[in-house]
């Protein structure tokens, strides 16, 4: 252990200060504060120096992997390209400054903002509408199927209780469905990896209230029978969601809408750049088909007559929120996340209309490049061209044992993030890997080696791959204890020891 890699309540000295303020202008507003409400004691906050808290920081963020350290080919939950200037953007006075609260004459181009980007995005997608309001893609899920059991609700239909998710579904389509009281039948998938049409049929009926699919699905493949999917579920009065979560591969080359989507959401934190982790911050901006406008939720930003906007509906914080209160509930506090909405309009300005189509042929050329290159090494169940992710099922020669989770572990020892692993659940060995449409080719070669290298060593020295990795700060851990008996609270290092 080096010594910078104390915690910084152990560099702590008395009297030690990393700082010097002014007096405070504020003694007065201090003092109206009630004597019942003041703390009796200072809080004990370690006592460090300028550069102790420096490298405390900087170290803390060595030990961590990111976008910015290296390669991060993460399947489904992609973290893709984060450009920097976004960030600069984000933190002009202009925009980090304004509050939902001011009067709608103040901010004019936040709202012109939020206005362009829903335009932006309905020509990116095909949908008529869009709310930009949701935080997440399964807050826009939720979201959207409320909006689907409003919908029937509101022309008395009121017996469609039942939404149809795929078994490679990403695990938010069914947990949002039983949140909004929906009951969830899956379809199988057929052999090639789509949906499987002769099992869907005989699910079809006037209980069914729609149908959610990702279209290129979790395994990277696109569903080419998807009109067909559509009429089907259409002609049973059933709406289709869209799970836009990863829009990437599709951007400027085919539309959800055009495909015969009602309803869907888009992650503008994976597809529109901003950085995340840890549960935030996001977006999941829900749009829809003409004929459901009248349902998405409020505040919504309209339109003067003399072209000024104003925000319309409860704009003050939140509601209770239930299937039956959209339309005109409201699912989040004001009008969504405002620096993640920023950072997408950027993103969408930057590339421009031209630029934005090449996103989905590159992301498409990466990942078929690492499948082809590295087939030989990884058993690869649906051996087909697939669209920006693929999955693989463990490595070729499993004979010494070693297993996924070893491939991905040894990974951080290269100094790659590892691919997503064991899901989507079709497979026992999950490897699913999405390059993004932002890396150069050496960054690819360079991982495909690794690849390689690591299923030799799974022959030649499984040992060291059973215990990797071995140049992290942190070894492998004990996942589950970690999830069923987390430490929350700062111990000294000596007591951890
Ligand atoms: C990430 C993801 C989601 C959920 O999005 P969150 O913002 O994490 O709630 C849903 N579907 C797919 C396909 C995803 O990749």
């Amino acid at each position: 252990m080096k010594y910078y890699d104390k915690l910084i309540f152990e560099l702590s000295r008395k009297g030690r200060c990393g700082y010097s303020l002014p007096d405070s202008p504020y003694q007065e507003t201090t003092a109206a504060i009630p004597e019942n409400l003041r703390r009796g004691t200072e809080p004990a906050l370690p006592e460090v120096s300028e550069l102790d808290v420096v490298r405390h920081y900087t170290n803390l963020s060595d030990m961590n992997f990111g976008v910015d350290t290296g390669f991060y080919p993460l399947g489904s939950c992609t973290m893709k390209y984060n450009p920097k200037i976004n960030e600069e953007i984000a933190s002009m006075p202009g925009f980090k400054g304004i509050h939902p609260l001011q009067p709608a004459s103040t901010v004019q181009g936040a709202l012109r903002l939020y206005r362009d980007l829903c335009k932006a995005l309905s020509v990116v997608t095909g949908m008529a509408e869009f709310t930009l309001n949701p935080f997440a893609g399964a807050h826009g899920e939720l979201t959207g199927l409320m909006i689907m059991r409003r919908y029937h609700i509101s022309r008395g239909d009121t017996g469609r209780v039942k939404v149809i998710v795929p078994d490679s579904a990403h695990g938010t389509n069914p947990a949002s469905a039983a949140v909004c009281g929906l009951e969830v039948v899956q379809v199988k998938s057929t052999a090639d990896g789509t949906i499987d049409v002769e099992d869907l049929k005989p699910l079809l009926d006037n209980t069914v209230a729609g149908i959610m699919m990702t279209n290129p699905n979790t395994l990277g493949l696109f569903e080419s029978r998807i009109r067909e999917i559509a009429d089907l579920v259409h002609g049973c009065g059933g709406l289709l969601y869209y799970d836009g979560a990863n829009m990437n591969p599709l951007l400027g080359v085919v539309r959800p809408g055009d495909m015969g989507f009602d309803i869907m959401h888009l992650n503008l934190h994976k597809t529109f750049s901003t950085p995340h982790g840890g549960g935030g911050p996001g977006a999941g901006p829900v749009g829809v088909a003409e004929h459901l406008a009248a349902y998405l939720p409020v505040p919504s930003v309209c339109e003067n007559s003399d072209g000024s906007l104003y925000v319309q509906g409860n704009a003050c914080g939140y509601a209770t929120v239930s299937a039956e209160s959209i339309p005109a509930g409201q699912i989040s506090g004001f009008t969504g996340n405002f620096g993640v909405l920023l950072r997408a309009y950027a993103y969408i300005l930057m590339l421009g209309r031209q630029n934005i189509k090449m996103a989905g042929p590159l992301a498409v050329l990466g990942a078929n490049y690492i499948k082809e290159s590295l087939k030989d090494f990884y058993r690869l169940p649906i051996d087909t061209v697939c669209k920006h992710e693929f999955v693989f099922d463990g490595l070729a020669d499993r004979s010494t044992g070693v297993t996924t989770l070893d491939v991905a572990k040894r990974l951080l020892d290269y100094g790659f993030h590892a691919p997503t692993i064991y899901f989507p659940l079709l497979f026992h060995q999950s490897i699913m890997i999405e390059p993004t449409e932002t890396e150069s080719k050496e960054t690819l070669d360079g991982f495909i080696d690794i690849m390689k290298r690591i299923a030799q060593e799974a022959l030649t020295e499984p040992e060291s791959l059973k215990t990797a990795p071995h140049t992290t700060p942190v070894r492998r851990l004990d996942e589950t204890s970690a999830a069923r008996q987390p430490v929350l609270t700062f111990r000294m290092l000596s007591s951890l020891n």
